[in-house]
Order: C-alpha cells, then structure tokens, then sequence
C-alpha cells in the first residue's frame, strides 16, 4: 500500500504547487525544529524600488543614478533591477561598463567612461573605512531600507537607498510554524538593521544578519548542531550551499535556477506559506505509511 499512498501524495503536492524533488528528504519535513528563511526574495518579494539618493560628493543624483545602474545591468541581484529600473523609469541614459566583477556578497565594480566604479554594501564600505552620513545612513536602515554605496575610484560619492516589499504571506507562515513548536529563523546577507525591521515585520525573534554567502551553510550546519532538524529556505544563488547543508532545502519557484536545482522541494507559487503546506503534507502521507 505505501507506494500508492505516495503516489497519491504526489499528485496532491503538485495541486497545491509544492514540487517534490527528494523525497526521502521531504520525509524529514515532518519531525522539523527550525526553519532558517533568507530575507530577500524570501520573506520578501525582492522587488526593490529605488526610493532616496544622496549625494556626498559633486555628483548629482542623477549621475549617481546613471553611474550605479550602468554597472548593475550586468548583475542578477534583485538591487541592481531596482536601480536599473529606477533609472529607465527616470529616463537616465545608462553607460556602457566593461571590466565588470561582482564580490560575492558585498557587490558590484565596472569601468565606466574610464573610471572604476563600484556599488557596494555597508560592510565593505565599513571595512574599507570610508566614510558617510551615518545619521542619514541610519535613518534610513531602521526604516527598513536597504542602503548601497557607489564609489568612484575607490572614493565614496553617495547613497542608494532601495525598499523592498515584505510577503503577507511570510508573516502567516511564521505564525503557523510557531503554533507547531518550530522555530522560525533569518538569515541573510544584508545590513543588521534591515534585517530586524523585516523580522519585526514577519513575527522572526533569531536573526543573523551580514552574513556572508559562504557562511550561510556554516550557520546551518551551527544550528544543526543543537541537535535541531533544519530546513532552509532561500532563492538566491548565495543560499545555495545552505539549501544543499540543511535537512530539507527549499526554493522559492521566482528563484535563481541554482537555488531550484539544489532544493529538496520547490514553492512553485513562491508562497513562503506553503512551508506549512508542505509540512502538513509531509506528515500526512507518512503517517499513513508506519
Ligand atoms: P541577501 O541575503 O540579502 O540576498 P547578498 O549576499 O546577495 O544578500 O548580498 C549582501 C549585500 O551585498 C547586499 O545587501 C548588498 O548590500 C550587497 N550587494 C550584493 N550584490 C549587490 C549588487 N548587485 N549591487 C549592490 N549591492 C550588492
Ligand atoms: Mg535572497
């Protein structure tokens, strides 16, 4: 009987939009402790929209604007299609770049017109020790935006601050796993600040911020440690070794081809809520096999 039990099982996973790629993992989604959710793209839509620009230098805000979105054209990130859009909606003329390099984690550089520019995250321009606004700076973290630096020739020209859109449907989620007795946690890349104005937003208490791409998996194998069944959830190409390290690796269907193929299971309709789903799936087919 257990094979058709499955069977069936599947075929109610794909009604509901759960696509079930391992399923010896998706087994283990029943006895979960934690879920671990990447913030962008995640618990958000990752749909950034540019909504303040500072300049710290001679540059306008639309060159700062022009400058940023030429070199962000040739990033997948969900920040560069924020200013890239931003700066098409604005009908700024965005150069050509050449030389172009993302850094894993903290941004992006090109060559524009000659010149080195870079977009970049408030940890490298901490660690660098190049200096801002940041009065301005924080204003702006604690209302939940997401700060860029742009950098001409290594000398810090202005800020970006982009807003993202947190999912209703994150919020449910956490709600629902806590009425289970397992533990929602954020994990994510981006700025400390941020990431507690998001976690706030969604009900999450546990929150690793500025955590770096490589690290993402080490957290996980740290929270496995306490002996905790892991589920990661992500989208981003970053969260790939998290998604491959946890017990139950689960992509966002809207996420990058390499968060997909690493993941266990697949939210098709990118609802982080249908974590639950899939939890209360898993427990209902299994339960019916022992
Ligand atoms: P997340 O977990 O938020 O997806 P990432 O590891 O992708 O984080 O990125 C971490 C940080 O690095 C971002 O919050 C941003 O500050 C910076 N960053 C990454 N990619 C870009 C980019 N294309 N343009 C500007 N900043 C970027
Ligand atoms: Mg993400």
């Amino acid at each position: 009987a257990a094979p058709l039990v499955v069977a069936v099982s599947t075929s109610i996973s794909a009604r509901q939009g759960l696509l079930i790629r391992d399923r010896a993992n998706f087994e283990g989604a029943r006895n979960l402790d934690a879920v671990v959710f990447d913030k962008t793209g995640t618990l958000t839509k990752g749909e950034f929209g540019v909504t303040d620009i500072f300049s710290e230098s001679r540059y306008a805000n639309e060159e700062l604007l022009q400058l940023a979105a030429a070199i962000e054209q040739n990033s997948e990130h969900p920040i560069a299609a924020g200013i890239v859009a931003s700066a098409k909606h604005q009908n700024v003329s965005i150069g050509r770049v050449s030389d172009f390099e993302s850094i894993t984690g903290k941004g992006i550089q090109g060559t524009v017109d000659g010149q080195k520019v870079n977009v970049v995250s408030p940890g490298y321009v901490n660690s660098n020790d190049l200096s801002y606004n940041h009065n301005r700076f924080n204003k702006l973290s604690e209302e939940g935006k997401t700060v860029v630096f742009v950098l001409v020739e290594d000398r810090l020209v202005g800020m970006i601050a982009l807003a993202d859109i947190v999912r209703d449907t994150a919020k449910e989620a956490v709600a629902a796993l806590k009425a289970k007795g397992i533990q929602s946690i954020m994990l994510t890349g981006d700025n400390r600040k941020v990431a507690d104005w998001v976690a706030k937003q969604v009900g999450i208490d546990e929150v690793y911020a500025e955590v770096l791409p490589d690290d993402k998996a080490n957290h996980i194998i740290k929270i496995k440690g306490k002996g905790w069944k892991v589920a990661m959830t992500g989208d981003g190409v970053n969260d790939a070794p998290a998604l491959a390290t946890a017990d139950l690796g689960i992509a966002i269907g809207a996420g990058t081809d390499v968060a997909i193929e690493t993941a266990d299971v697949v939210l098709v309709k990118s609802n982080p809520n249908d974590v639950v789903t899939l939890i209360d799936l898993s427990k209902k087919t299994y339960r019916k096999l022992v």
